[in-house]
């Protein structure tokens, strides 16, 4: 998952970023609304973490603006006022849940996998499936049939991505977009590397493949015993 943080503290916006790469997210961070503003129309997020009081363009501003171009990114209000009248404000304008300063990272971390889950249309309560392949969201744990399967973080991470958007055709850049930040070097191959090891998790000792290789394009999770056509 891809997150953007929208905050002016610095410290604040560095504790989050450490907390969510723990989680192997990969985490933009914006200085100040305006650019919150233009990070978030240009690329890609899974969930923004956006605070009230910035700098140039107030938080609630940023987020009235995303809505009215029709960015429906999920949003969690970060905010130092207790008063009800801000967060009021944000849930009428668009945001999907608000949280109050100061916070635990596990409190924030929670919330934005709670608003995900909540717009992510493919998902029955925590748990995501294809074919005999489950992944359950709460208790982090992966299985093909009666086999558990440990994975990494990142692998996590992709089999998630892979699974809420199965059966679609997700090109490199796209699993690049939701699985790496914006420093990330998308010349190498580390998609294709990451992909194969995941694929080596689920598939060894299993007679059907569940993720393909459309050569050229992508992967696709799919319910399928066709060959693998690369
Ligand atoms: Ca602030």
């Amino acid at each position: 998952m891809r997150v953007l943080i929208v905050e002016d503290e610095r410290k604040v916006a560095q504790f989050l970023k450490k907390g969510f790469q723990s989680e192997a997210f990969a985490v933009d961070i914006a200085p100040d609304g305006s650019e919150g503003l233009r990070l978030a129309m240009s690329n890609t997020y899974d969930a923004i973490v956006l605070d009230v009081m910035l700098p140039k363009m107030s938080g609630l501003e940023v987020l009235e603006e995303l809505r009215r171009q029709r960015i429906t990114t999920p949003i969690l209000i970060l905010t130092a006022r207790s008063d009800v009248e801000d967060r009021v404000k944000g849930l009428n304008s668009g945001a999907d849940d608000y949280l109050p300063k100061p916070f635990s990272f596990s409190e924030v971390l929670a919330r934005v996998r709670a608003i995900v889950r909540r717009t992510s249309a493919d998902v029955r309560g925590s748990v995501l499936e294809m074919g005999d392949v489950r992944m359950d969201l709460l208790t982090r744990s992966v299985a093909r049939g009666t086999k558990p399967i440990t994975l990494t973080n990142k692998e996590f991470e992709l089999l998630e991505y892979l699974l809420r958007n199965k059966g679609r055709v997700l090109s490199r850049v796209t699993l690049t977009e939701h699985i790496w930040d914006m420093d990330f070097d998308t010349e190498t191959n580390v998609v294709d590397v990451l992909v194969n090891r995941l694929r080596r998790k689920l598939e060894d000792g299993f007679a059907t493949k569940v993720i393909l290789t459309i050569r050229g394009v992508g992967y696709v999770m799919k319910e399928s015993a066709d060959a693998d056509p690369s």
